[in-house]
């Protein structure tokens, strides 16, 4: 019993050695990752449902590592936020997504907003607005045409130092989504006091709502809540037909999901923009 106690824990060491290699390799690479250029933005379009116009777009991270090929955000951002990283690397994204929208106004498409997602240590920088301002003055674009997505869990940390950097943003006319809504563990009533301009429904809402009575009864809760509230309402993870109707059906102003396309990179973005209403 001894023995094979000694190989577990051999076993279990070598499995976490493993671990901790390919962490520690990974976040070396994430740290170099900015300076080589291997991080891209792809673009998912926002669609207006009553008239399938694109009305923007959602920037999404994607790293190109040089030998493991396309790493999922899903694996690097939380080590991003544990490393800090998440900083530097997210004020590449705002620059990066600013600098994007400025290229899509001189080729005529001057009304589209572009939303960030705003991680939560992001969020509680101090001089987060100051870069923001400075970003924005830089590139010219107008602050209505950025929008910034934060998650309910993210903005609870500090409410009344929330409210304040979301006031201010809400101010320079910046537009702000609460992301994943309904999965959070907040209570509803800091709807009252932040400056929100859209919720957008978590996509596992949407997944089952074909088959699922009780999902189609949450997303309908939500998007009359939104619109009692004043706010507008967008779901993500629109992936069929039924679901497009269903939310059309229901009043839902905007849909995002690989029903009309997947994040892909700009220049593909700009060919969506050329073709016009989705269908
Ligand atoms: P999120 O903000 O909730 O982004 C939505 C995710 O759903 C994206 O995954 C998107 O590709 C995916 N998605 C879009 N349409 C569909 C659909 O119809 N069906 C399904 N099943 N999925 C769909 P992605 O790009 O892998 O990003 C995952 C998460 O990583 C994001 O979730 C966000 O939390 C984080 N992330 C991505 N890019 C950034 C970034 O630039 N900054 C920060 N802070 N976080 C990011
Ligand atoms: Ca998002
Ligand atoms: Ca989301
Ligand atoms: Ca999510």
């Amino acid at each position: 019993a001894k023995a094979i106690g000694k190989n577990n824990y051999q076993f279990y060491s070598k499995v976490l050695n493993a671990e901790a290699t390919e962490r520690l390799d990974m976040e070396n690479g994430l740290r170099r990752a900015l300076a080589r250029g291997e991080f891209e933005l792809y673009y998912q379009p926002k669609v207006a449902t009553r008239t399938g116009r694109i009305l923007g777009a959602e920037a999404l991270l994607r790293w190109n590592h040089p030998e493991r090929g396309r790493v999922s955000p899903a694996q690097f951002i939380p080590l991003c936020e544990e490393t800090g990283l998440i900083i530097p690397i997210g004020d590449w994204i705002i620059r990066t997504a600013c600098l994007q929208t400025l290229d899509w106004n001189r080729q005529g498409y001057a009304d589209l907003r572009i939303a960030v997602n705003l991680s939560p240590l992001q969020f509680r920088q101090p001089d987060l607005v100051i870069k923001v301002v400075e970003t924005l003055e830089n590139t010219g674009i107008d602050p209505a045409q950025l929008e910034f997505e934060v998650t309910e869990s993210g903005a609870m940390e500090d409410m009344e130092k929330t409210i304040r950097t979301l006031n201010t943003f809400k101010e320079m006319g910046i537009h702000i989504s609460i992301d994943d809504f309904g999965t959070g563990h907040s209570s509803l009533s800091y709807l009252k006091r932040f400056p929100v301009h859209t919720l957008k429904i978590d996509q596992s809402f949407i997944r089952n709502l074909s088959t699922s009575d009780k999902d189609a009864a949450i997303v309908c809760s939500i998007i009359t809540l939104a619109h009692s509230l004043e706010f507008s309402v967008i779901a993500e993870g629109v992936e069929t037909q039924e679901h497009l109707e269903f939310l059309g059906r229901q009043g839902c102003d905007e849909i995002q999901g690989y029903f009309f396309s997947p994040p892909v990179p700009s220049h593909d973005f700009t060919r969506l923009l050329q073709q016009g209403p989705m269908p």
